[in-house]
């Protein structure tokens, strides 16, 4: 059974939330041995707590009304209140996400008032409970219905509205008689009586299940990087989440290299959207930080290009003055070093002066890392100022680590790879999905099929426009074995044979190359657009071969070493390097009628129906914060930034889950490690060095 329309959550305490009995069963025998009497084991004092501090006195004396040993209970209970008393397993972890999700908590219990906050707070939960009651704060207490009555009128929500959730019998009694819904936990006390026998409307032995009943049944369509980080956000908000991924692995789509912290590398691109990648950016290095590579971006203009390295200024500054806005609101966002050096010109003598300095092991200020580039770029091609910039490395073997290693953390995240969806019905309130020959409903729908979103539009009749873009960026390795390089941009008119070309570090020599021209990056008839009689657009058949059998070897060699001549062009000691097996690829989607566009977040049909459409990695928590709020999944405005997942990742185990992704995937296993030194990398941070 499933609770979804709930947004009042009683909960009983002793036995629910709490396991007090030890520190109740001390008081009872502290209190028998004032009086003489023989005491008892803790089980046994165990079966006698729920209704009270007086009957539970009473069970001790054998039925005997005795106020003196009373006293001498609450007192002694009351300066031992919280000496053993612990949390039931994950009690306090379930309790922020409902927190977080917007419910309204309170306590309904048997125990005097006076004792509940000193606990609570002893255990850190007191701050999710908007209302207290113990057994001295009305005129009845449970198994009667007033105090369940007087919560919800008080805290405004109606019977229907209202949830009790407790272990005793008296639970579920005053929850009947105030005509509440129940849930029974099994593993309280309840007088050795198992909760089934009262008749609650559900019964949970894991208080984590909590969550799957107060849940809607949320379905996302792909494990790319926007699938798999919405299935975080709502994994982390304790929503009930399954995603489904045709692939054998999370985050295998097309490459994802760059972090765009301000979309530098895009000059045709507005400013309004260079600013809203830098602060996504920045948000997403929140979520990933494991797989960001903190090396400066070098931009530079040739001189067969129209424009003036100088243009880019305006933007620059207001890339500047808004990261200074992003960390005045939060200092977190501090995450692209110092406001002033978000971007440094160099002018051609101090290009010059830097030729003759040693080339830095482990660079860090940004003279430091234009050494190399000094040293190693054919200067009378280009034009000056050379920028650099805070733009860093995104590494796509790292993202599919780290996301399948906090999505492996979420006990009731359904996972489900290997599992294509071939069909979808739309119901009046919910969704059929078919896979595997079977069926299964969804309250919502969350479409992140990346360049296949079309096909899933296409089987519910919704119509979308959109390009595919099928890319290609090369992987080469060369003898700068021992030098660490910055990004190096070098600009040109997209698509003509001066095309921008992109050189990528990677460590031990590994370089990706991008050449925006039709003969390396981008293909004739690579972008397309879909017709008015489909949502998805229909590539040509040698793309699709490419992406879902192979490339041919002969074509593979034939572009890389285009892609090393075009980079050659300005860097002529890199024309020796090599070709690798494999490129980086794929077809990505561009949503809407601008095919230039970079900054795209999510669209929706209705109010269950989500289409995540990313164009850049950086924008995916801005799409889950949209998707949560159309979908009305919490009960209050909330935008996740801190997600518990993380605590438990490691460079180290990034680095091996990485590193045989990487393997798996037929890439060099270096592509799988960062290329600077300083970031999160424990092939560096244990000491050993390039
Ligand atoms: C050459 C190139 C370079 C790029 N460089 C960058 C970069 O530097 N930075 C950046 O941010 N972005 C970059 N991008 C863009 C980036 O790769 C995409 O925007 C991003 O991968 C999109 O992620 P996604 O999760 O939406 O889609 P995908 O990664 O394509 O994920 C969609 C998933 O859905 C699955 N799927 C589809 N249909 C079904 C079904 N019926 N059932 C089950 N599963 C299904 C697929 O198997 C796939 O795994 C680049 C793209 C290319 C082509």
């Amino acid at each position: 059974m499933q609770f979804p329309n709930k947004k009042l959550l009683l909960f009983d305490l002793d036995g629910t939330l709490i396991d007090s009995v030890p520190d109740l069963a001390n008081s009872i025998n502290f209190m028998l041995q004032q009086l003489n009497k023989n005491t008892f084991d803790e089980n046994t004092i165990r079966a006698w707590v729920g209704n009270g501090a007086k009957t539970l006195v009473q069970r001790a004396l054998n039925g005997e009304n005795n106020d003196h040993a009373l006293e001498i209970f609450l007192q002694h209970y009351k300066n031992h209140l919280c000496k053993t008393t612990t949390l039931y397993p994950h009690v306090k972890e379930t309790l922020e996400a409902l927190y977080k999700q917007g419910f309204t908590l309170a306590i309904i219990t048997n125990k005097p008032y006076a004792f509940i906050s000193p606990i609570l707070e002893a255990l850190k939960i007191d701050k999710y409970f908007s209302l207290v009651i113990g057994a001295d704060s009305l005129t009845e207490k449970k198994p009667h219905p007033l105090p369940l009555l007087h919560v919800s009128e008080k805290l405004g929500f109606s019977k229907e509205e209202t949830l009790m959730i407790g272990d005793s019998k008296n639970d579920i009694l005053a929850a009947k008689a105030a005509g509440i819904e129940s849930i029974g936990v099994s593993y309280g006390y309840n007088y050795d009586e198992h909760i089934s026998v009262f008749e609650p409307d559900a019964i949970i032995d894991d208080f984590r299940k909590l969550l799957n009943l107060l849940s809607p049944k949320i379905a996302i369509i792909g494990g790319g990087i926007a699938g798999s980080s919405v299935a975080i956000y709502l994994a982390e908000l304790g929503l009930h989440v399954t995603l489904f991924e045709k692939k054998e692995t999370l985050v295998d789509g097309p490459p994802i290299c760059h972090l765009h912290a301000g979309g530098n590398l895009y000059r045709e691109i507005s400013d309004t959207q260079c600013l809203t990648l830098l602060k996504e950016s920045i948000e997403l290095m929140h979520l990933y930080p494991f797989s960001i590579d903190k090396r400066p971006t070098v931009l530079i203009t040739p001189k067969s290009d129209s424009h003036e390295p100088t243009d880019l200024l305006p933007r620059l500054k207001k890339l500047q003055e808004y990261y200074a806005q992003l960390v005045k609101e939060d200092p977190k966002n501090k995450l692209l070093g110092e406001v002033n050096d978000y971007f440094q010109l160099f002018s051609k003598e101090e290009i010059l002066n830097l030729q003759s300095k040693t080339t830095p092991h482990n660079p860090s200020t940004f003279e430091e890392w234009m050494i190399i580039v000094a040293k190693e770029v054919s200067l009378e091609d280009v034009k000056f100022p050379f920028i650099m910039v805070q733009e860093y490395g995104l590494n796509i073997f790292r993202l599919a680590a780290s996301v399948s290693l906090m999505l492996d953390s979420y006990p009731y995240t359904t996972i489900q790879t290997n599992t294509e969806i071939t069909h979808i019905t739309q119901n009046a309130d919910s969704f059929t999905l078919s896979y595997n020959n079977t069926q299964e409903d969804f309250d919502y729908l969350i479409n992140a099929a990346g360049f296949e979103s079309g096909i899933i539009d296409d089987m519910l009749h919704f119509h979308r426009e959109r390009f595919i873009e099928f890319k290609a960026a090369y992987v080469t390795q060369s003898n700068y074995n021992s030098k660490i390089w910055p990004e190096v941009i070098f600009f040109g008119q997209r698509g003509t044979p001066q095309g921008m070309a992109q050189f990528t570090p990677y460590p031990d020599g590994y370089f990706q190359l991008h050449g925006m021209t039709k003969e390396i990056t981008l293909f004739e008839k690579g972008l397309i657009k879909n017709s008015p009689l489909s949502a998805h657009p229909k590539l040509d058949k040698e793309f699709l071969e490419k992406i879902y059998t192979q490339w041919r070897s002969d074509e593979v060699q034939q572009r890389t070493q285009k892609a090393i001549l075009h980079v050659s062009r300005f860097i002529p000691s890199f024309k020796k390097s090599l070709a690798t097996q494999k490129p980086l690829y794929g077809a990505q989607q561009i949503p809407g009628n601008d095919a230039d566009l970079r900054a795209a977040e999510v669209s929706f049909e209705g109010e269950r129906y989500a289409r995540c459409e990313i164009v850049k990695a950086s924008s995916v928590l801005a799409m889950a914060d949209s998707i949560v709020q159309t979908f009305l999944l919490l009960k209050k405005p909330y935008r996740l930034r801190s997600f518990q997942a993380l605590k438990i990742l490691q460079s180290q185990h990034i680095d091996e889950k990485a590193s045989t992704l990487a393997i798996k995937r037929d890439y060099p296993k270096s592509l799988a490690y960062l290329n600077h030194p300083l970031c999160y990398n424990s092939r560096y941070t244990s000491g050993e060095t390039l």
